[in-house]
């Protein structure tokens, strides 16, 4: 786990330490030195995951380009389609992106994790790279399943529609978070919300 020190002392932190949005990220040993001092605030960052589809985005209308593409559905020449067809198309989902801005106030780091296969992918992350400020490196394609990746990068915190976002994230230590999935979605398979106890976030279907 990371920590991150709220500025307290003046000069204390210096060299090992980087500042971070009002806040010195530093790493373990350096705590060691500074939990004893008084009026350092030790604030816990966490490692907070999104998934794509129906969860940041509505974008069935991507998908949609897909499917009345000449490709087979699902193939290569199918996800080359989806993948370069989000900007213009889809929707961003403004409940979602609030609860991932709220996260990135907090110092938090964010990571965005989607099941689609990767052809042509780097649009997508450009894309998604903007619209949410978050580096092109933390956004990763999974479509294997996420749970391996959630380890690697010791996810803390998962939001997803999918009953697979749930498992994945509870497989990997993760607590997880249900988002709605807009009705208008073009995928309604693997969503039974509360299914695994998960706490579900109201009104974020959109
Ligand atoms: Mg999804």
């Amino acid at each position: 786990m990371k920590k991150f020190f709220r500025r307290g002392l003046e000069g204390l932190v210096l060299g090992t330490l980087i500042f971070v949005s009002g806040c010195v990220k530093t790493t373990p040993a350096v705590v060691e030195e500074l939990v004893d001092v008084q009026d350092v605030q030790v604030v816990e960052v966490q490692n907070v995951g999104f998934d794509v589809d129906d969860t940041l985005l509505f974008s069935t209308p991507a998908f949609m380009k897909g499917f009345e593409s000449d490709t087979r559905p699902f193939s290569k020449e199918f996800w080359e389609v989806v993948n370069v067809s989000d900007p213009g198309n889809s929707i961003v989902k403004k409940s979602v992106e609030k609860i991932l801005i709220d996260h990135q106030e907090a110092g938090d780091v964010i990571y965005i994790i989607t099941a689609r296969k990767p052809y042509n992918g780097h649009v997508m992350k450009e894309y998604l790279s903007e619209e949410f400020s978050v580096p092109i490196e933390n956004i990763y394609f999974a479509p294997d399943g996420k749970t391996e990746l959630m380890i690697d990068l010791e996810m803390d915190i998962f939001y997803g529609d999918a009953d697979t976002d749930i498992t994945d994230a509870y497989d990997a230590g993760a607590i997880a978070y249900r988002i709605e999935r807009s009705t208008e979605s073009s995928y309604t398979e693997k969503y039974n919300p509360g299914k695994y106890g998960e706490p579900i976030i109201e009104n974020s279907e959109w």
